[in-house]
């Protein structure tokens, strides 16, 4: 478990430990093998800390996870936090969090952090909310729609991309090399490489195109991650991870983790994989698959952004060692609460005389001190704390699924969990996309 300095329960400041260094430093060992499939448990070792895997990595965007202390996730079960490449770039700058020691040090979280690449903001800003990104470099029209009414905000090509701020619109350009001199400045223990954004709109031909560019890309980054890291043979070692991209098809998904793969010749190889990209939701658990048959076994697998329960399972079972989304705590501050009978919202009437907790079966701070007509008045009244109790049950809740799931797999019995925990959230009701 993280730990800090200043004991159990006081406010307590980062550790004075020694981070291990050199690229012995970061290592994945697999444990149980889930039986016909790829699933199984395992231990990341990072030079601030060990996960054990599958672990759900709580997101942190801003270099917080909003509402809550960093202790108190660590008391949740937290094993790691992931935080934003882009935002950390414009607020407050990385060489702020540079100079305050690394992203852990700056945020008091001493334990394993992830960045990701700032791909999927920087170029999700294109898009006019999610639709289409625009493709400037060759000129294939079909890829160039966006949301009507929407400036666009973002252009690709070759080289990287050219943005403007969503803060105050100023112009900025990312590229793979930018991206990794970002990253090696925050100082997480994994980080991504710079891949880019396709959607499920897009043409084949595009995501094609895009898969290339991307390899061509993950090179890049490779080349600048090893010449960052022979430059400061002082700091702690930060793994990287190339980002398989590929959509809906298997013949470019398989390609894609090849061409990643294979670079373990050119530059030492990535550290382990990330899973991006378009992901429908009938589609996960085969694309998973699929993805996870090409990577080396002894490679750490990362799923980028899933929340949904029945998303869990199936990415697990497929191959799934680490995942991130930052539903729990961003569906909490509006009042969506997570429980074993489903998610509820908090807000609805029936629920203002309601004595009960959250989840009368969850073992969190908030269940342990608060009922649900509490929690429904604080949000009826908008006060802070509201947020504050919801983000902790939910985002225990998440964390305590996933814990329960990797005991199952050593304990033999993942699917009679799955069938159990599943039957029973989704009673009724169909489940839910995920983020
Ligand atoms: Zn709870």
């Amino acid at each position: 478990m993280v730990q800090w300095s200043g004991g159990e329960t006081g406010v307590g400041v980062v550790a004075p430990v020694m981070p291990a260094r050199g690229a012995d430093a970061f290592r994945f060992t697999p444990g149980t093998a889930l039986p016909g499939r790829l699933g199984r448990t395992g231990t990341i070792v990072t030079p601030h800390g060990e996960i054990r895997t599958p672990a759900f990595i709580a997101v942190g965007t801003k270099a917080t996870v909003k509402a809550v202390l960093p202790e108190t996730m660590a008391e949740l079960g937290a094993q790691a936090l992931l935080s934003n490449a882009y935002h950390l770039y414009l607020q407050p700058g990385p060489d702020i969090v540079e100079a305050a020691g690394g992203l852990g040090a700056f945020m008091n979280w001493p334990g394993p952090t992830f960045t990701d690449s700032g791909g999927f903001q920087v170029m999700s800003l294109g898009v006019g909310f999610k639709k289409i990104l625009a493709m400037t470099a060759d000129g294939i029209r079909s890829d160039e729609v966006i949301a009507a009414g929407k400036t666009r905000m973002a252009h690709v090509d070759e080289d990287g991309v050219t943005f403007k701020s969503h803060i105050d619109g100023s112009k900025h350009r990312f590229t793979p090399e930018v991206s990794m001199q970002i990253q090696h400045q925050l100082g997480a223990d994994i980080m991504f490489a710079f891949d880019e954004l396709t959607t499920l709109m897009n043409t084949r031909r595009y995501q094609e195109d895009s898969v290339e560019r991307t390899r061509r890309w993950a090179a890049r980054c490779l080349r600048e991650h090893v010449r960052l890291t022979d430059e400061r043979p002082d700091r702690p070692y930060q793994a990287l991870f190339g980002v398989v991209q590929g959509a809906q098809y298997e013949d470019l998904r398989r390609r894609a983790v090849r061409g990643l793969v294979d670079m373990a010749d050119e530059h030492g190889g990535f550290d382990g994989f990330g899973i991006g990209g378009a992901l429908e939701k009938h589609h996960l658990g085969r694309i998973v698959e699929w993805v996870c048959e090409e990577i080396p076994a002894d490679k750490p697998r990362h799923l980028l952004g899933i929340s949904e329960p029945d998303d869990f399972f199936a990415a697990i079972a497929a191959g799934a060692d680490t995942f991130d989304c930052v539903s729990p705590s961003r569906v909490a501050r509006n009042g969506s609460i997570y429980s074993r009978d489903g998610r509820y919202n908090i807000t609805a009437a029936r629920y203002r005389r309601d004595f009960t907790p959250l989840d009368p079966e969850c073992d969190c701070y908030t269940c342990g001190h608060y009922t649900r007509a509490y929690l429904h008045h604080l949000f009826r009244a908008k006060e802070i704390l509201a947020s504050v109790l919801s983000t902790i049950h939910n985002e225990r809740f998440i964390i305590r699924l996933v814990d329960d799931i990797r005991e199952s797999i050593d304990a033999g019995h993942f699917e009679a969990l799955r069938d159990d925990f599943l039957g029973r959230y989704y009673a009724g009701r169909p489940p839910a996309s995920t983020c």
